[in-house]
């Protein structure tokens, strides 16, 4: 099945070609890259999700030695549905210097180019293993990965680096904003609003805890960003709601209503002491609302967590991807990635892959072939490191 030569734009097409949306089975695929890896003569295991429809894959080739390098990737992409693609998004096509597909940017690129590195690292040398990390639900909120981490720890001498391949342009990138969610119900009594003070209406208090939200953008705005924050656009923590339902007539004082409350924290910052500082208002406003009526209150479910990426002090991970790259500018993304899991459990991670994050869930989304050559330079560059 396999060949000789390994390259990694067949590795693309191949992945390319499993339809693995979030939502739906990455077992096939899972089962292929088992395959490929096998061929070298490089075992893997897998971790089945709770649903079993779904798997992580790890592997590792070389020594059996603390001090490896990770690559990482999720093999999920975002859905095509309601996109105007101009070719079948599983199928890769070539035009004008760039590969088409889903997940051609986000993030099959760099998956292709970490088998192909696994596949190369068997034949060689090595003094330091090469460990791959390949995960499911990731364009879901990077939740699934966790369980991925966790077993790689207590299954795997403990690797050194961690290279998350998400799209950078392989620019080196070590920090990146975490996020937190809730979901709010807040819970009213009704009355006609003629009788407005002996009612609750959840519309209004929702908007006293909105509000408090407004208070602490303000605050934070006002503020001088930390060294952390400082190259983050913009740098301080955002709070924002993008979903309110609520209420039945003008008339009525609203009994529910419901909304989705965001946070995007700074490095630096904690999503506990966000979450305890909502979860205090919301107390606050409970309180208030129980001396009209005692059967309201605010209910609170946190819909996502994701720690932010801290750059790191002299990281191992940093200084690899430097060397490897070339590139020594400050780099920090506004978009959430698993690295930040792998960093929270003390492996140091950088973000460094092939493509454009602007490519990433769009119709048509490409790789060029220049990044992909770039991501294979970087690939024969970590070989030669962990041979060295
Ligand atoms: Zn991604």
């Amino acid at each position: 099945m396999m060949n000789d030569v390994i390259n990694p734009r067949d590795l693309l097409a191949k992945l390319i070609s499993y339809p693995t949306v979030s939502s739906d089975t990455n077992l096939p695929l899972v089962e292929w890259v088992e395959m490929f890896l096998s061929s070298y003569g490089i075992k893997s295991e897998r971790i089945l999700s709770p649903c079993g429809t779904k798997a992580h894959l790890y592997a590792q080739t070389g020594p059996e030695i603390d001090g490896g390098v990770m690559l990482s990737g999720h093999t999920d992409v975002v859905p095509v549905e309601g996109q105007a693609w101009s070719t079948d998004p599983w199928v890769l096509s070539e035009r004008d210097g760039k590969l088409f597909g889903r997940g051609a940017c986000d993030m099959k690129g760099f998956d292709a180019l970490a088998l192909m590195a696994m596949a190369q690292a068997s034949t060689r040398p090595l003094k330091r293993p090469l460990q791959l990390a390949l995960s499911y639900d990731e364009e879901v909120g990077c939740v699934a990965v966790v369980d991925l981490v966790e077993t790689m720890l207590g299954a795997l001498p403990r690797a050194r680096e961690v290279i998350v391949g998400e799209p950078t342009m392989m620019r080196v990138v070590t920090g990146h904003k975490g996020g937190l969610g809730f979901h709010v119900h807040v819970r009213g009594f009704e009355v006609h609003s003629s009788l407005l003070p002996y009612g609750v209406s959840a519309i209004m208090q929702a908007a006293r805890l909105i509000d408090w939200a407004n208070q602490r953008n303000a605050e934070n705005a006002a503020r001088t960003p930390s060294e952390l924050a400082a190259p983050f656009e913009p740098p301080f923590t955002t709070l924002h709601v993008g979903q309110i339902e609520g209420g039945t007539a003008h008339n009525i004082t609203a009994k529910d209503c419901r909304f989705f409350i965001e946070f995007r924290f700074v490095p630096g910052e904690s999503p506990d002491d966000w979450a305890s500082a909502i979860e205090a208002k919301a107390a606050d406003l409970s309180g208030e609302m129980q001396k009209i009526h005692p059967d309201t209150g605010i209910d609170m479910v946190r819909g996502f967590a994701l720690p932010a990426l801290t750059p790191e002090v002299n990281g191992a991970a940093e200084t690899l991807a430097r060397r490897l790259t070339g590139d020594n500018g400050q780099h920090v993304v506004s978009y959430g990635t698993e690295g930040s899991q792998f960093q929270t459990r003390g492996y140091s991670t950088v973000i460094c892959g092939p493509g454009d994050i602007a490519q990433a869930h769009q119709p048509d989304e490409f790789l060029s072939l220049e990044q992909l050559a770039a991501g294979e330079a970087f690939m024969d560059r970590l070989l030669e490191s962990l041979c060295a």
